[in-house]
Parts: structure tokens; C-alpha cells; sequence
């Protein structure tokens, strides 16, 4: 085994790798960008080496300084994660050329699965079946036009280069293909620099079933069964579970088998996934099931596997990597029980999910639920990177308590700082049909008014946040709401989304209230849980203060709150209120407000298009619009002023 292994990654991958490394006695080396300096997998490591930049492409993306690093602090190896490195061929050569261990697959293994078209062409040619349609080389759109013809619609098109769902697009209809073709070009070209296509039939009611495959890299192999990701957002997974619902030992069995082929036709090496799209209209059958790539790397989703098998897929990385045998023969691998996992994501899916960023001023799990996070409370989600925050996964002995489980601890757990995906989560992980096994790659979408309602705030909420914003709500104490000369009647101004609302509050005797005419009496608070009836309705609370940040939790909702600052009004702002600031290097979509105009805190400013989304930049509190520094269509870099404000009475 190794005695220290660099990690070229950051984040909860980063951390996964270095938690096995721990457990393992081989010491770790991070590497991190001037962002990252004070983050969790810096903190976690043994030595940790500035490695550039910010940006990625300067930075994680830079193999040149990673492979410096690791002969500097004297590592042996280096674990890519997923993401950034991990299946460039051409940094897997570079690492071996100076004299260290890449763990993971040949650059010849990767080169081999790299393109989707030549991917195809190689596994039909081992006899694993994949999704009849066109994937040669001429690239004439009239050409590719009658090949979609030959193929039967619907079909889709997509991006041989392509990978995290970019470069694709459904075509129902002949007279949309140019349009369809000609966009996922365009996309595709700007992703990867590489704009050739290929087209297939599309499966209906499609679902996404994948293999974990483990080479030793001598031609054995073993799989250690399957994951279902059928539920989708943007052809990008959001639950992922194993065993995959309705598998039959039939249709297992010819997965895993085909699986295997495709890691030994390439005498694969190391972790990997052989991902299937299946039929999904009816009953999984054998004869249903086709190749559409293979990642050649340690899957976001590994976890779930790890949970229903027992094994430490890092462990076996680093043992294989080191020309250790397979832990395991196939036979010595079983599934036991059920896992689930959930991604979770500071992202607004009231704005089509988009990406946020914030520093999480509050950050807590329920108990009995592995967590895989690279931030910690109190750290931020910088616009560099992925907005990820963490993996939750869970594992029960059924499918049905492993499910219960997983929707009580996203509705158990605590997020404040940025608006996340959580309460989107918790519903889906109670969506009738996904309760029942019943997915495909379109439950979402179809589903997805009712998965993310509009935020409600009703009258017993508001009553809680008057109560919190007041902390008034320790009921142990009997004399609170007493204790001080203050009023028993006041007026409680609180701000949410820009709207001000202004809540009459009562104190009636300990822990008993009128609020925002709600009868309000607290039984329990403890650790920021408040257990409270309402107009004599039990309900349950969390509570999470930031300054002048409230956050009220109900179930796997955020509610964020603010109590005005009073001074501000009085002329008095903070300085960070008075400027908008580009939070990252971008482009200015949109100007939403002129010189003089009048603004609400949370009204919305500026757009800014940066990590090719669009972010919308809001009013930190009330005030008038001082100075507009920008213009539309301006290239910004991070840090430029670009709106200052004035106080409310300029
Ligand atoms: P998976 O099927 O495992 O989700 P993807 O190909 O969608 O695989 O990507 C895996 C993960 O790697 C994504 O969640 C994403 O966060 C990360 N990732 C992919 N490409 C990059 C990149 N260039 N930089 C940083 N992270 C990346
Ligand atoms: P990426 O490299 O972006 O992960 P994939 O080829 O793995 O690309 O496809 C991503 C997703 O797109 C799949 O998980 C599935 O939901 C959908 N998809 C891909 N191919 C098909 C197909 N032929 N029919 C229906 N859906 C498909
Ligand atoms: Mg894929």
C-alpha cells in the first residue's frame, strides 16, 4: 500500500478519498486554489499545496503544478475524483512519466470510453448491446437528417464529446431536427470544443441503470451490481438508488454480465460504471436494456453501492492501483438491504435551479444518515465550483424503510446561509410514484409544479419568527417576555424576500403568545428545535440566527427572514449594503433599475451571466438607486462595483 497519495480534487470528493486514506494509514496530500485555502479538505489533510488561481483552469485543472506537488511532499499517487482530471488521458500519461501511480484506469482505457461515438462503435464490436443509430463520422446535417429518418423518431442528438448532460437534445419531429442539431452543436462546441454529433433512438419511458465495474487491469473484472438513476433534472441525477426497483436476477445478471465485457474488452483498470439506458414502458426484461457510455472514473454516486455491498470502493481503488489482486471474487459479492442518496445543492428551484452561493451560517444532519460534505457550517459556497453542499445517503433493509428514512432526514436536516434544493428533495423523496418504483428519466419533469411549490408562509410561521426574532421563545425560562420592562405588546418588523410585514405580538404569560392573531403556546426548545400548538395545532420548528438572519425551518423548508436593521433608515447603512458587487468575473445580462429609482431590499438589480448561468444580484436592503456603474453587455471582473446604493431618504 502507499504510504501518502495526493488528492487532486477539493470538496466532498476530496474528503471521501481522504477519509478511506485515514482509515487505511496513508498519509494525504490536498492541493487547493487561492479560494479554497481555508477549506475542509485543506483542513483534513495531512500537507496541503497552493496550487494557483481561483478558476479552475488555473488551478484543479492544472496537471503540470499537481504533478509538482506531489513530488514536492513526496506523494506516491494520485487519486483524481471525479470531476476536473480524472478522465484526461493525457494528464494519466504525465503522471506516470514522472515516476507516479494515477489511480484509476490506462490513459488508453479512458482514450477508449473518452468519445461516445468510438465508445459505441468498440462495445458493439464486444457484443454488448447499444442504441441503434448513427455514430460514423459524416457529420452533414442533411446526412445525419435522413439517418434520423432510417432511425424512427423520436430520436436524440448528442454530443460525442459530451458529458453532465450538455450537447443533447430529444427531437419528436423531422422538421425540428436542423434547429434541434445546429443548437446542441453550438452547446456542444462551446462545452468541450468539439462539435460532432451522433444520433439515436430515443428510449421511451427511459431509465437510467448503471453497472459498478472493477478491473484489476491483468483481464479480470467483477461488477458489484447496479444503481438507478432514473431521476433526472436536465439528464443530471438528483436521487440515485440501489438495487434498481423491479431488477430481476434475470436481467441482473445479463447487466452485470455485459458490464464486465465492456471493462475487459478495454482491460480496464480500477473503479469504474457502465451506464445503460433501459426500457422502462414495461417490466425489465434482458432484451431491454443498451450501452450509452461508460465513466471511467469513481461515479458522484458510489455511495450507494458502498452502502448495499459493504465495500469501500476507495479502498479497492487504492489496493488495486498498488497491484493488489481484487478484494473480492464475483461470487463473495452480495446485496444486502436497500440505499438511497440525495444531492443537495444550494440552488433555487423556484428559479429553474438556478445556482446560488453564500456562506452557510448554519449546517446540520440528522443522526443515522452518512453525510458526505466538503463544507463545514460557517464555510461558503464561492461561484467557482459546483454548487454542491452534500450527499445524503441512507440504507435500510427494504426499499420502502430506506425510503422513509432518506425523506425524514432531508426533512430533519438544517441549511441557513443560501437557498438549497432540500425542500425540493424531500418532496420527491415522497412523490407517490417514485414511492411505488414507478421512475423513468421523466418523472421529474412531469412532476415538477408539485415538486417545487411556491414558498408559503402562513400565520403561524410568521407568528414563530416574531416570536425567534424576539427571543422570546426559550420557554424553560418562566419569566421570559417578563423579565425585562419591555412591552407586552410589540410590533415585530420582519423582511422576507424584499417584503416587509409587520407582526403584532402579545406575551400572555411563559411561553404563551398572540402572534399574527395565532394563539401560540411553546412546549419544548432545545438546540434551536422548537415543538410549539398553534391555535392548538401541533407543529415543529427549527431556528437558526445570523446577525440579523433569521431562518426558519418546517420540515425540509427554509424560510429566510431578516429583521430590518432600524438604523439603516436613519442614514446609517453598512458599508457592504451600499455597493453590488460582481461576486464573480461575468457578463451583464440585464440591468433591472436606473439612477433614482427606489428599490426594496431583494428586489433584483442586475443579472449577471457567469459560469454560463445567469445570477441574479438583489438589493441587500431598502434604499435608492445611488449610481448604475455598469451597462448591459459589459464584461466584469469579480469584485467591480456595480450598483451603488443610497440610504431610503436620499
Ligand atoms: P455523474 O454521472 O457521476 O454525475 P458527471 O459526468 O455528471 O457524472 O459528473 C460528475 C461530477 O463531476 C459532477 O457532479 C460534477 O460536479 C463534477 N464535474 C464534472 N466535470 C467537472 C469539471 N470540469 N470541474 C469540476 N467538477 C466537475
Ligand atoms: P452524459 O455524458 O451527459 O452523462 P449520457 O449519454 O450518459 O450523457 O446520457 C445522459 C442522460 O440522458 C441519461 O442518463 C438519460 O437520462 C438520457 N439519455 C441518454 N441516451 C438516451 C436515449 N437513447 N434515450 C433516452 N434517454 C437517453
Ligand atoms: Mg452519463
Amino acid at each position: 500500500m502507499f504510504q501518502r497519495v495526493l488528492i487532486a480534487n477539493r470538496g466532498e470528493i476530496a474528503c471521501r478519498v481522504m477519509a478511506t486514506c485515514r482509515r487505511l494509514g496513508v498519509d494525504t496530500v490536498a492541493v487547493h486554489s487561492d479560494a479554497d485555502a481555508g477549506a475542509k479538505h485543506v483542513a483534513m489533510a495531512d500537507a496541503a499545496v497552493r496550487i494557483g488561481l481561483a478558476p479552475a483552469a488555473e488551478s484543479y485543472l492544472n496537471g503540470e503544478r499537481i504533478i509538482a506537488a506531489a513530488l514536492e511532499t513526496g506523494a506516491e499517487a494520485i487519486h483524481p475524483g471525479y470531476g476536473f482530471l480524472s478522465e484526461n488521458p493525457d494528464f494519466v500519461e504525465r503522471v506516470a512519466a514522472a515516476g507516479l501511480v494515477f489511480i484509476g484506469p490506462s490513459a488508453a482505457a479512458i482514450r477508449a470510453m473518452g468519445l461516445k461515438d468510438a465508445a459505441k462503435a468498440l462495445m458493439a464490436e464486444a457484443g454488448v448491446p447499444v442504441v441503434p443509430g448513427y455514430h460514423g463520422a459524416e457529420q452533414d446535417p442533411g446526412y445525419l437528417a435522413e439517418q434520423a429518418a432510417l432511425i424512427g423518431y423520436p430520436v436524440l442528438i448528442k454530443a460525442v464529446a459530451g458529458g453532465g448532460g450538455k450537447g443533447m437534445r430529444r427531437v419528436g419531429h423531422p422538421r425540428d431536427f436542423a434547429a434541434a442539431l445546429a443548437s446542441a452543436r453550438r452547446e456542444a462546441q462551446g462545452a468541450f470544443g468539439n462539435e460532432a454529433m451522433l444520433v439515436e433512438k430515443y428510449v421511451t419511458a427511459p431509465r437510467h441503470i448503471e453497472i459498478q465495474v472493477f478491473g484489476d487491469g491483468f483481464g479480470d473484472a467483477v461488477h458489484l451490481f447496479e444503481r438507478d438513476c432514473s431521476l433526472q433534472r436536465r439528464h443530471q441525477k438528483v436521487i440515485e438508488e440501489a438495487p434498481a426497483p423491479g431488477m430481476t436476477p434475470v436481467m441482473r445478471e445479463a447487466m452485470g454480465e455485459a458490464a464486465v465485457r465492456a471493462a475487459q474488452a478495454i482491460g480496464y483498470s480500477g473503479a469504474g460504471t457502465v451506464e445503460f439506458i433501459v426500457d422502462g414502458s414495461r417490466a425489465l426484461h434482458p432484451d431491454g436494456f443498451w450501452f450509452m457510455e461508460m465513466n471511467t472514473r469513481l461515479q458522484v454516486e458510489h455511495p450507494v453501492t458502498e452502502a448495499i455491498t459493504g465495500v469501500d470502493l476507495v479502498e479497492w481503488q487504492l489496493r488495486v492501483a498498488a497491484g493488489e489482486p481484487l478484494p473480492l471474487r464475483q461470487e463473495a459479492l452480495a446485496i444486502s438491504g436497500h440505499a438511497f442518496e440525495a444531492r443537495l445543492y444550494a440552488e433555487d428551484p423556484a428559479r429553474d435551479f438556478l445556482p446560488a452561493i453564500g456562506t452557510l451560517t448554519h449546517l446540520a444532519f440528522p443522526p443515522g444518515v452518512r453525510v458526505d460534505a466538503g463544507i463545514r457550517a460557517g464555510d461558503a459556497i464561492s461561484p467557482w465550483y459546483d454548487p454542491m453542499i452534500a450527499k445524503l445517503i441512507v440504507h435500510g433493509p427494504t426499499r420502502a424503510t430506506a425510503l422513509g428514512a432518506l425523506a425524514r432526514a432531508l426533512e430533519a436536516s438544517r441549511v441557513a446561509g443560501s437557498v438549497t434544493n432540500l425542500g425540493f428533495l424531500a418532496r420527491l423523496a415522497r412523490q407517490a410514484d417514485f414511492v411505488a418504483g414507478r421512475v423513468d428519466t421523466g418523472l421529474i419533469e412531469r412532476n415538477i409544479d408539485a415538486l417545487t411549490p411556491p414558498a408559503a408562509r402562513d400565520a403561524g410561521l410568521l407568528a414563530v419568527a416574531a416570536i425567534a426574532a424576539e427571543g422570546l421563545e426559550a420557554c424553560a425560562d418562566p419569566l421570559a417576555g417578563f423579565a425585562l420592562w419591555a412591552p407586552l405588546r410589540r410590533q415585530v418588523v420582519l423582511e422576507a424576500e424584499g417584503e416587509r410585514q409587520t407582526v403584532a405580538l402579545e406575551v400572555r404569560g411563559p411561553g404563551r403568545f398572540l402572534a399574527a392573531g395565532q394563539e401560540v403556546a411553546v412546549d419544548r426548545c432545545e438546540g434551536g428545535e422548537l415543538a410549539c400548538r398553534i391555535d392548538g395545532v401541533a407543529r415543529r420548528f427549527g431556528l437558526a440566527r445570523a446577525g440579523r438572519s433569521l431562518t426558519i425551518f418546517e420540515g425540509a423548508e427554509a424560510h429566510g427572514l431578516r429583521r430590518p436593521d432600524p438604523l439603516a433608515g436613519a442614514g446609517e447603512v453598512q458599508g457592504s449594503g451600499d455597493e453590488i458587487r460582481a461576486p464573480m468575473p461575468g457578463l451583464v445580462r440585464h440591468l433591472a433599475v436606473e439612477t433614482g429609482a427606489q428599490v426594496a431590499a431583494g428586489d433584483v438589480l442586475v443579472v449577471l451571466e457567469a459560469m454560463k448561468m445567469e445570477h441574479a444580484l438583489t438589493a441587500p436592503r431598502d434604499g435608492t438607486v445611488a449610481e448604475v456603474a455598469v451597462a448591459a453587455g459589459q464584461q466584469v471582473t469579480e469584485g467591480t462595483v456595480m450598483i451603488r446604493l443610497g440610504s431610503q431618504d436620499d
